[in-house]
């Protein structure tokens, strides 16, 4: 685990830098504030601070309060280590947004554990964000996390000036299945699907579970001519399972999907608009017999 160290005195920065990797953290250096605040804001920064009061440039308190105005999209962790002994330095610390506060000179084994806390609260934090963000049966992102994560990507490349294709997909005669076989057996169908998407997808395309039965991908980079290859290659991937039972032999199924397949363009307005015409496109799919893909013209 990345940890940084935001401390100016040399001496602290080379025990801090010997005692935490002797414990298996990656320690991140930063000799004041500013630099503090700029490895934090980095992607994949560090998600556990260990810093100092007293530093040129931007302090400690300072650059407690930067972190919290700034960077709330996921947590840092913030412990303060310094020789601000008194009372009211230290309310001061917390009030500013520490999580923490230690005084030097510092006890290894206080340190030790107090960053155990930290990561244990740093751990919760994660399961929390997983459990809001994806979908509990198939793993995939949930409907909210899908729609925000393709509203960047969409403003991504829109500046550089790139196409991007949206695939809706919705499994064929689904309803019939639960009815004949059990909602269990339709769960294990929606996981099959979704992890046969997920093996056939490109290192940069992401899918989500759109809602019962429907999913949806995002393929940056690809025009509609492209992303049909690609749905194509989806729709020929889920054909054919065998669902486990608790008794008896394994249950064969055949299962087919319909995909809509919309390229962002100027005509289109917004996320909802892509997505709305991607539905079309699907809902002609469907309209056509099924089992197949059809782009939006
Ligand atoms: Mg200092």
């Amino acid at each position: 685990m990345k940890i940084l160290v935001a401390e100016d005195s040399r001496y602290y920065q080379r025990i801090l830098q010997d005692t935490l990797s002797n414990w298996g953290y990656t320690v991140v250096l930063a000799k004041n504030g500013v630099q503090a605040l700029e490895r934090l804001k980095e992607k994949d920064g560090p998600k556990l601070a260990i810093i100092d009061w007293m530093m040129p440039e931007m302090n400690g308190l300072e650059l407690c309060k930067k972190v919290r105005e700034t960077l709330d999209n996921s947590y840092i962790y913030l412990i303060f280590l310094t020789a601000n002994s008194n009372k009211e330095d230290m309310i001061k610390g917390l009030e500013a947004g520490a999580d923490d506060y230690i005084t030097k000179p510092f006890n290894e084994l206080e340190l030790k554990f107090r960053l155990k806390n930290g990561e244990r609260i740093l751990n919760l934090e994660n399961r929390i964000m997983q459990l809001a963000l994806t979908d509990p049966l198939t793993g995939l992102l949930n409907r909210r996390a899908f729609v925000d994560r393709l509203v960047s990507e969409i403003a991504r490349y829109k500046r550089l000036g790139q196409p991007l294709s949206l695939i809706m997909v919705d499994l064929d005669n689904f309803k019939k299945c639960n009815d004949t076989y059990g909602h269990l057996v339709g769960d294990e169908v929606l996981k099959h699907v979704a992890k046969c998407f997920s093996q056939f997808l490109r290192k940069y395309d992401f899918i989500g579970r759109y809602g019962g039965e429907e999913f949806v991908i995002c393929t940056p980079g690809v025009d509609a001519s492209v992303a049909y290859t690609i749905a194509e290659r989806l729709r020929k991937s889920i054909k054919h399972v065998n669902i486990q039972q608790e008794e008896g032999e394994p249950l064969q199924l055949y299962i087919t999907a319909s995909f809509g397949i919309c390229e962002f363009s100027d005509k289109i307005k917004d996320v909802y608009d892509l997505i709305k015409e991607a539905d079309e496109a699907l809902y002609q799919a469907k309209a056509n017999g099924k089992d197949q893909v059809v782009i939006k013209n």
